[in-house]
Formats: structure tokens, C-alpha cells, sequence
């Protein structure tokens, strides 16, 4: 039996509540530059990966030079940290390689680790929902990927230098990409890209730009799940991502 979009969302518990309403009235490009927050370009908040236990063990080009093949060759035999010894594979992320949309989690699970992929688990179901709730899908005009790109076991909090070690992959891949739009999902995302501690309820409700590109910050699907009350905040934060790329195109 295949589901439609309203049954997975009813399965969800997010339909009627999430249905995608007509688009408010187009803002100007001006009107989202008003209301956009510039941030500095990130720097790294910790030690870089010369600080790594685990020694490179063979010579790799520049990231800044690599393209797709390469950076994702890197990615996967990448030892630069302990997660290494401990994940079954590393996960770089899934998704259309020109996509205009790109979502960012924090690591990969015990499903993610397992299968290659991001966000295949409960909260990756969660996640395809939001995107069908705003008319995006997988792969379609996406990439989705994470901050670390190993997980960490028993799916405990990235610490600070594994962050600090894995981050420049995800930068290459959004140089590689050129996404229109960045959506951070939870703390870990938002806070790395935007090189901050401000915690993840104020720095939702406003568009940031990393090196340019808008960002948007909502909470990850996992503490949705956790937390389904708060589900109307994720909406208007879908909402504001949804009317900055529509104003993006006008
Ligand atoms: N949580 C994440 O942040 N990323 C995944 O890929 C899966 C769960």
C-alpha cells in the first residue's frame, strides 16, 4: 500500500495542523535583506584538526580543491578522529548536488551509521514530513547532510573538537553546492555554522547569513519528537525559510 503526503503526515501527528498554506504576499529581496542578521564568517570555536588523536594516513589535496568524487572519497576513509575507530561507515550526505535547499543535522545515529545515508531514522521520517509539509522532497532541489559526519557512539553530544575537525567537510560540500537557503536543524547545526553559543531559541525567527547565504534555524526533528508541543514553532520557522526562498526568486 502506498501512502500519500496527508497519510504520512497524519501519521505524523502533523496534518491538518502543517497543511501548506498559500504563500504570504511576495516580499521584496530588500524587505529579506531588512530582516536578515549578518554574521561574521565563522571561525572554527575550537582547536583545529592538527589537535586530532588520529594521524592522516595518507596525503589528501586541499579541501578547497577537491570536488565531489574527491571530497567524498576524503570523507569516507577520513580518520582525522576518534569516531573513526567506532562507526561502521561515515555518512557525507545524500541529496541533488545544485540543490537550493540544503539541511543541516547534527550526526549520524545507529540507522544512519548503518545504511550511508542522513536521517533515515524516526527522526529522518520526521524530516521528510517537514519537508513535504512546505512541497520539498528528498534529493529533489535538496542535500541534506550533517555536521559530523561519523557518529558518535551511544549517540552522545559531538564534542567540541570533533566538530572543529569535521566542519571543513561541510563547508566544502556548501561551497560545492551553493545552496540559496540553509535550514539548521538543532543546536549543533545552527551553533557551528553561525560559530556561536547563542542558544537555539533565540537564534530561531530570524534569518542569519552564513558566508552570504541565508540561514534559518529551527529545531531538529529528533527533539521534535521528543518535544511534539513545540511543533507549531518549527512550522513558523519552515514558514519564514519557505518566504525567504520565494523572495529570494522574486
Ligand atoms: N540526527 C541527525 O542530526 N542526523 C542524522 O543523520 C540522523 C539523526
Amino acid at each position: 500500500m502506498s501512502l500519500t503526503r496527508q497519510d504520512r503526515l497524519q501519521a505524523l501527528g502533523l496534518w491538518p495542523t502543517w497543511r501548506l498554506r498559500a504563500a504570504a504576499p511576495a516580499e521584496t529581496a530588500a524587505a529579506v535583506e531588512a530582516q536578515t542578521a549578518e554574521v561574521p564568517v565563522p571561525q572554527p570555536p575550537i582547536p583545529q584538526p592538527s589537535a586530532s588523536p588520529v594521524a592522516p594516513d595518507r596525503p589528501t589535496a586541499p579541501l578547497a580543491e577537491m570536488g565531489w568524487d574527491a571530497l567524498n572519497a576524503e570523507i569516507r576513509a577520513c580518520t582525522r578522529c576518534e569516531l573513526a575507530k567506532s562507526r561502521t561507515q561515515a555518512v557525507p550526505g545524500v541529496g541533488d548536488l545544485r540543490a537550493e535547499w540544503l539541511f543541516v543535522g547534527e550526526a549520524p545515529g545507529a540507522n544512519e551509521d548503518r545504511q550511508g545515508e542522513p536521517f533515515v531514522g524516526d527522526a529522518g521520517k520526521l524530516l521528510d514530513a517537514i519537508l513535504a509539509a512546505i512541497g520539498l522532497a528528498r534529493g529533489n532541489n535538496v542535500f541534506i547532510a550533517n555536521v559530523l559526519k561519523s557518529r558518535p557512539p551511544g549517540n552522545r553530544d559531538p564534542k567540541p573538537e570533533e566538530v572543529a575537525t569535521c566542519l571543513p567537510f561541510l563547508e566544502r560540500q556548501i561551497e560545492l553546492i551553493q545552496p540559496r537557503l540553509i535550514v539548521a536543524l538543532g543546536r549543533f547545526a545552527a551553533q557551528s555554522l553561525l560559530a556561536t553559543d547563542t542558544p537555539i531559541g533565540r537564534l530561531r525567527g530570524q534569518v542569519h547569513r552564513y558566508r552570504g547565504v541565508p540561514l534559518v534555524v529551527t529545531y531538529h526533528p529528533a527533539y521534535l519528537l521528543r518535544n511534539p508541543m513545540d511543533k507549531a514553532k518549527v512550522w513558523e520557522d519552515l514558514v519564514l525559510a519557505r518566504d525567504t526562498m520565494q523572495a529570494l526568486k522574486n
